[in-house]
């Protein structure tokens, strides 16, 4: 089998995460394994799914204080913060 070059492996990326709702944990893994391999960093296409369970979020609960989002997993529960620039 050929192995997908860099560019391939961007589309394919890309591809994945403009309906990643539709898509499994496993699938994500994948997805996310084969980014690492390809040395693609995943910036904020991290922020569409738990990086603890690999749910792809739907409905999660946002809160957000001082300058920080929390992101409260609907799957697993696991709550994720980032800064808010
Ligand atoms: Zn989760």
């Amino acid at each position: 089998m050929k192995k997908p070059s860099k560019t391939e492996a961007k589309k394919e990326i890309k591809e994945f995460f403009s309906n990643i709702k539709d898509k499994t944990p496993k699938q994500i893994k994948k997805i996310k394994k084969l980014a690492m391999k390809n040395n693609i960093a995943l910036g904020n296409l991290r922020k569409k799914f738990c990086k603890k369970c690999f749910f792809p979020y739907k409905n999660p609960k946002i809160r957000i204080k001082n300058n920080t989002k929390s992101v409260t997993c609907e799957n697993c529960g696991y709550v994720v913060r980032w800064r808010i620039k």
